[in-house]
């Protein structure tokens, strides 16, 4: 980190991207003085040789330069955080990685991309690291040097100095855009949006405010905009203005893009790229098997779109999409026996995505259920005509059952009876969908353990 050489920076908050960043500012010669509210984090910082520094003390702010905070701790909302507030009125600074990030490494000259990294940041409510991920396989296979950071892959400041030539694709929650200083990619993505995190963004109009900020004035030279929200549709129409139309890309899955400008969509099951209304490319998406349904169609898009505004060609991108495995966990194609598929979403944790996964399949053998959000999968009814059969397990089980209306159905507790009576009771054309519309924590630490103890369930069955 460029900038506080030789001066003091507090960092507020001592999770991975806290130490991380508390580490990088050492190695820019800045002191870092680290604090968290919970003595076990503290502890184990000083263990790790770090400085602490109480920030909750009256004249902490004296000789500090300014204060990183880590993106679980939210400043404002749903009330002001004393530390941040505290250094608010002192005058110092407040700032995060990214922001410490986009100041220190982003150079944002578009037309010398060969002497300087390229930085694509992809923000948005959902397949944001689907998203992502896609960019960074497709760079890869067209032999461009790449690197994947931000909420997946490694923190920031954790990658390796970014070299001429290559690009950079992080992945930006409303966490890390609210509050970074700097935010200047040279490709700006949004993906959708719906509601999420409301209470620390005090409602909808401060989430979308937080992920707008990666579009500001002075922001992005290129924006690639998912348009099948009213928001999406507003923030494209700000960008033309502010980019002009050739360096906007409009994103749908819902309608077919007109126009004079630059548009990527999808019409059942094929993408289609237009540019002054001339048709540039046309690819089935069908058959991708690493990106089913038309909700994975817009993330498909979406990072179709930021490798063309780099100028990647179409056909690269196309055997590109092609060859994407999926990410683990989200809509993740494990097997495929007899005719019969099994898939991994146990990212869906709650109904809006499983809603999106069970449209993306038909004669579903649906394994749902672990700890059920309020409502439980009442607004899921709609959505029961492709599942054959639903297979229970977990604390929710029982509660399901309730709501599935005609829908057959097992109680099955566990994870290797679940799989064992699916994989027992399907037949050719089937799919095997692991979509809980249920958090994980009532039987396993987090949704990727129960993601891989269904892969290891579906993987012993197989075997049999
Ligand atoms: P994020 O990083 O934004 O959380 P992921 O790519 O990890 O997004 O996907 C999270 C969940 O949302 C998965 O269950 C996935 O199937 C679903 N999903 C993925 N892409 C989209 C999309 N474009 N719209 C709606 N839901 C999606």
């Amino acid at each position: 980190v460029q900038g506080y050489r030789g001066r003091s920076v507090a960092v507020l908050g001592l999770g991975r991207s806290g130490l991380a960043t508390a580490r990088a500012l050492q190695a820019g010669g800045a002191t870092a003085l680290v604090w968290d509210d919970s003595a076990e984090a503290r502890e184990a910082a000083e263990g790790q040789g770090m400085i602490l520094y109480d920030l909750t003390r009256a004249n902490a702010w004296d000789d500090v330069a300014a204060l990183i905070v880590s993106p679980g701790i939210p400043h404002l909302y749903p009330e002001p955080n004393k530390i941040i507030a505290a250094a608010w009125a002192a005058g110092v600074p407040v700032d995060n990685d990214i922001g410490l990030f986009f100041r220190s490494f982003a150079t944002q000259d578009w037309d010398n991309f060969d002497v300087t990294p390229r930085i694509i940041a992809v923000t948005g409510s959902n397949g944001k690291s689907t998203t992502a991920a896609l960019i960074h396989h497709i760079l890869a296979e067209a032999g461009r040097p790449t690197q994947l950071a931000g909420n997946i892959g490694r923190g920031v400041l954790d990658i390796d100095p970014a070299h001429d030539g290559e690009v950079v694709v992080l992945e930006l929650s409303s966490y890390q855009t609210d509050l970074a200083r700097a935010l200047t990619p040279d490709v700006a993505v949004f993906t959708n949006l719906s509601p999420d995190h409301l209470d620390r963004h005090a409602g909808m109009g401060g989430y979308f405010a937080a992920k707008r900020r990666l579009f500001a004035e002075g922001g992005p030279d290129r924006a690639v905009i998912g348009i099948d929200e009213p928001e999406g549709q507003y923030l494209a129409n700000q960008m033309v203005y502010t980019l002009s139309d050739d360096r906007v890309i409009r994103v749908s899955v819902e309608h077919k893009l007109k126009g004079a400008g630059w548009n990527v969509f999808a019409r059942k099951g094929f993408l289609a790229e237009t540019r002054k209304d001339r048709q540039l490319a046309s690819i089935d998406l069908r058959e991708i098997v690493g990106l089913p349904g038309s909700h994975n169609h817009q993330n498909a898009c979406a990072a179709y779109a930021a490798c063309r505004a780099i100028g990647v060609g179409p056909k690269q991108i196309e055997g590109a999409l092609r060859s994407f495995k999926g990410l683990p966990h989200r809509s993740q194609v494990i097997a495929e026996k007899d005719g019969v598929r099994f898939v991994n979403d146990s990212k869906a944790t709650n109904v809006d995505s499983a809603a999106k996964a069970l449209q993306a399949f038909k004669n579903i053998r649906w394994i749902a259920g672990g700890l059920g959000k309020e409502g439980g999968i009442e607004s899921l009814a709609l959505h029961l005509v492709n599942v054959e059969k639903a297979y229970l397990i977990g604390h929710s089980a029982r509660d399901f059952a309730l709501q599935l209306g005609d829908t057959p159905y097992e109680i099955c507790e566990t994870m290797d009876r679940a799989v064992a009576s699916a994989a027992a009771e399907a037949s050719a054309g089937d799919t095997v969908l692991l979509a809980p519309a249920a958090a994980s924590f009532d039987q396993y630490p987090n949704f990727e353990k129960r993601g891989d103890d269904f892969i290891t369930c579906v993987q012993a069955n197989l075997k049999n």
